[in-house]
Order: C-alpha cells, then sequence, then structure tokens
C-alpha cells in the first residue's frame, strides 16, 4: 500500500503558499499543484476571447474549448501552465489577468470545471495543491491541511519585490489594492469561499523566512505520513 498522502495549502493571495508548497512537494517528491494558475489561465481565455463573466451560455461554451495541463521546466524547477498547447506561465502572472482572474474565479461553472480535474490529478495521491478550497472543497479529506497567513503589509511588500523584478514600473499601491480586491471577492464570494477548514493548522510567516516556514511545514507532513502509515 501506498504511504503517500495529500498536502492541501490554503491562504489568502501572495502568503507565500506556493513557494511553501512547491519546496514540500520536492522534498517528498509529490506532485506540486498550483491550482491559481488554472483560474489565472481560464481567465487570460476569457480576456482573449472577450467571454461576459455574465454570459452563462458563453462561459460554458468557452470552458468546452478550453485545454489546460502542466508541464514540467527544467530551467525555473517547477511546472508551466499551458492553455491550449501555448505556455502562458508567464502571461498568467501579469497585472491585467491579476486584476480580473478573482471574478472569473467566483463563477460556479468555472469553480466545477478547475475543481474536477484538481480532483482527478490527486486520485493517486501524493500531491502538494495550494489555492483557497484545497481543504474545504477539493480534499475535504486530504491528511494534511495547512492555512498559511502573514500580515497584509507584508505580503503586498513581498509580492511588490516579486513583480518588479519583471516589470519596474508598477508600483506599491497597485500590488496593495490588487491583494486587498482580491481577499475580499475570494473571502465574500458564494461558491467555494476562502476560508480555513477547521481541521487546518495554521501557519503565520509574517516574522519567519521560507527554511523555517518549510521546516515547520516539513515536520507537520512527516508526522502526517506516519499517522497514515499506522492506520
Ligand atoms: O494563487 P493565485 O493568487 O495565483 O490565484 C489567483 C486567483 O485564483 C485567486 O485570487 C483566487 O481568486 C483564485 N483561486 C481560487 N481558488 C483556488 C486558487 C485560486 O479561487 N483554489
Amino acid at each position: 500500500m501506498s504511504n503517500k498522502i495529500i498536502i492541501a495549502i490554503d491562504g489568502f493571495s501572495s502568503c507565500g503558499k506556493s513557494t511553501l508548497a512547491k519546496a514540500l512537494a520536492a522534498k517528498l517528491e509529490y506532485v506540486f499543484i498550483d491550482t491559481g494558475a488554472m483560474y489565472r489561465a481560464i481567465a487570460l481565455y476569457f480576456l482573449r476571447n472577450h467571454i461576459s463573466f455574465q454570459d452563462e451560455t458563453a462561459i460554458v461554451k468557452a470552458l468546452n474549448n478550453i485545454k489546460l495541463h502542466f508541464e514540467y521546466n527544467s530551467n525555473t524547477l517547477k511546472s508551466d501552465m499551458f492553455l491550449n498547447g501555448e505556455n502562458v506561465e508567464l502571461l498568467i502572472r501579469e497585472m491585467q489577468v491579476s486584476s480580473k482572474v478573482s471574478e472569473v474565479a467566483a463563477i460556479a461553472a468555472v469553480r466545477d470545471f478547475a475543481v474536477a480535474q484538481q480532483q482527478a490529478m490527486g486520485q493517486q495521491k501524493g500531491i502538494v495543491m495550494d489555492g483557497r478550497d484545497i481543504g474545504t472543497v477539493v480534499f475535504p479529506n486530504a491528511e494534511l491541511k495547512i492555512f498559511v497567513t502573514a500580515q497584509p503589509e507584508i505580503r503586498a511588500n513581498r509580492r511588490y519585490l516579486e513583480l518588479q523584478a519583471t516589470d519596474p514600473s508598477i508600483t506599491m499601491e497597485a500590488v496593495a489594492e490588487n491583494l486587498q480586491h482580491r481577499d475580499h471577492i475570494d473571502s465574500t464570494r458564494e461558491h467555494s469561499p476562502l476560508k480555513q477548514a477547521e481541521d487546518a493548522l495554521v501557519l503565520d510567516n509574517s516574522n519567519i523566512d521560507r527554511a523555517a516556514q518549510f521546516e515547520i511545514a516539513f515536520n507537520w507532513a512527516k508526522e502526517s505520513i506516519d499517522k497514515s502509515k499506522s492506520l
């Protein structure tokens, strides 16, 4: 029997979920899935094709034309997001997508489309998935659920430094505004709002570095793996 588990990592925007998920997956030799990238790719498709976020028929039709897949990139040591065969990894991080993605991710048909694919990816376990609803909706029975938090100004600053590297024109104000906007939509939407699962372990990384955050989470993962072995 496999001792692999599912690790669900949720939390607000830009609090370091993906960094942590990626590091855990590498150490455990698990698959890492960035579900935010899937919503971003869908948003990019909607923007490019001028799909109205209110037009249910057009949305369902558009989703039928969307094929998403991840492909490992040996240069960045992470998986890139592909939309209908095109590598959109860089495009989906741009502000034009960031500013609309939460509206797209709040649409029920979009969530059903993405969640079904995410659940299929976890069938074999051995997966670390990060997002907003992984521990609550996608894998409510995940063996380990981590809810990552950090103070808003610290999150904004981290994201600003990250984005500045590729877009020097970006301002701190725009970044902070975008985070607030997404957090608000994500936590107040009707379908699968962002909330901490009751059985999630909380990791506040405001005042600790990546290595310390990793140590805490890796110890939790080892405990959960041991526990699942003894069942
Ligand atoms: O994780 P990231 O910030 O890239 O996600 C982009 C957006 O996708 C989030 O702001 C949120 O609106 C949406 N999302 C979601 N559910 C997930 C992952 C992301 O609604 N599981």
